[in-house]
């Protein structure tokens, strides 16, 4: 058994619906995780916005743009005059409860119902056409079976309980269907897992039912390995280890956030990326791989300031990266790369919010000096520092590129510098250049 996620734009249209339909029937008995429609959430996050400012006319119009919204997706989505009417009363039902609202204070509850209707209403016209198809889809509430504790993680034993028994209950469906990012909390109350929360159901699901496989399809081929905005001829990556995956994460590489993929990565559990528009492509899978030595993928984050503060007294001394750490905790600013020597410490951050605040502590300690609009290039692989070409790879290919820092050896999949913005996309380049 596999579980089959579907992002908000993979269900962005009529047409895109059929479309996923039509993958989602190849086999039979998987788990279908659908998200809403693209701009559905937002538009909801906008009607509970002005209800919370009081602003009535304001989240009608926004509702009613919605509503028509989905009423010319049922028209072209379903071909029966029973399809049609069928789906515009589940539509119907949930146009009527959020209206509903606006004759009430907005209370926290009431945003979590009016947030969880995206995924209610795709999963239903979904239901609705694949009915039409002659396909027996059950639908799987999750409010029905995914729950939070009061922690905000899942429970997972309650989850698998009850999943386990609606799938059981039947024993002649041909596929599942449930709604992504949508649970109910310790309360019992309408609750979601965030913005982004489908791939998390996703992974959740497929942990507790150990399935054979997670697929996340979106509309791009996979995690490519160099950023395909600024360099030519990049490729998808068959395959990384969660660590890989969470160091990419990182550096902003189009791939799913590590936390999302927590409960597969301790249940090893692989995690698939797939596209909808080239259905027959490999993909990128993400797993607990055994170690395969190889430079894997290279990813930048931008708006990176560095910080140096050297001094003499840093010399022999314990205690001096204490008092330097202990500064940026004081301004609840994270260190993302540091690099050390004798007499001095450089470390980058991507927030400069307290950066002012930040540098006049550090003067304290030592002398002080500020690069700003540097970016951070990562390089990911299976890094086992006992095999001494990698970092010597990376360092060639950016011989005639100023590298402010270098950071190896934190963990064994990485290997960063620290360039100047002007020189990112001549070192990405370089790098792709070198190395692949
Ligand atoms: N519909 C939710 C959102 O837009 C969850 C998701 O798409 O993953 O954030
Ligand atoms: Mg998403």
């Amino acid at each position: 058994m596999k579980v089959l996620k579907f992002g908000g734009t993979s269900v962005g249209s009529p047409e895109r619906i059929k479309h996923v339909a039509s993958l989602i029937t190849r086999e039979r008995r998987n788990v279908v995780v659908l998200s809403a429609m693209s701009g559905t959430t937002n538009s909801l996050v906008e009607i509970a916005e002005y209800l919370y400012k009081g602003n009535v006319p304001g989240a009608q119009e926004t509702l009613n743009a919605l509503h028509a919204k989905y009423m010319a997706v049922i028209e072209q989505l379903l071909g029966t005059m029973q399809g049609k009417a069928k789906a515009a009363s589940a539509i119907g039902r949930v146009f009527s409860l959020l209206r509903s609202y606006f004759s009430e204070t907005l209370t926290e509850a009431g945003e979590k119902e009016i947030l969880a209707q995206g995924e209610l209403m795709s999963t239903a016209l979904m239901q609705c056409y694949l009915e039409e198809q002659g396909i027996n889809s059950v639908l799987l509430p999750a409010l029905d079976y995914m729950r939070t504790l009061q922690s905000g993680e899942p429970d997972m034993q309650h989850i698998n309980a009850r999943l386990r028994r609606m799938i059981d209950l039947e024993p002649d469906a041909d596929i599942f269907l449930t709604q992504g990012y949508i649970c109910r909390n310790d309360h019992g109350g309408i609750d979601n897992l965030k913005r982004g929360g489908s791939d998390y159901t996703a992974s959740i699901i497929g942990a507790v039912l150990e399935a054979d496989e997670i697929q996340i399809w979106t509309d791009i081929d996979g995690m490519h390995n160099n950023d395909p905005r600024f360099v030519e001829g990049t490729k998808p990556v068959s395959s990384l280890h969660f660590e890989e995956a969470a160091e990419l994460a990182y550096f902003g590489a189009k791939i799913l956030h590590p936390s999302c993929v927590l409960p597969a990565k301790l249940h090893n559990i692989p995690v698939r990326l797939l596209n909808t528009l080239e259905p027959e492509a490999p993909g990128t899978v993400i797993f607990n791989t055994t170690p395969d030595r190889k430079l894997k993928a290279i990813a930048a984050k931008d708006n990176i300031t560095a910080i140096k503060i050297k001094s003499g007294r840093m010399l022999l001394a314990y205690g001096f990266l204490h008092k330097v750490f202990e500064t940026f905790e004081n301004h609840r600013t994270s260190i993302d790369m540091i690099a050390t020597s004798e007499v001095g410490v450089s470390v980058s951050v991507d927030d400069d919010s307290r950066l002012a605040a930040i540098v006049d502590d550090l003067k304290h300690f030592g002398t002080v000096t500020v690069d700003r609009d540097m970016v951070i290039i990562c390089v990911v692989g299976d890094l086992e520092w006992e095999s001494c070409h990698f970092q010597s790879q990376v360092l060639a290919a950016l011989a005639d590129i100023p590298v402010r820092m270098i950071s190896y050896g934190g963990s064994n999949y990485n290997i960063s510098v620290l360039v100047r913005r002007e020189d990112k996309i001549r070192a990405l380049k370089a790098l792709s250049d070198k190395l692949f």
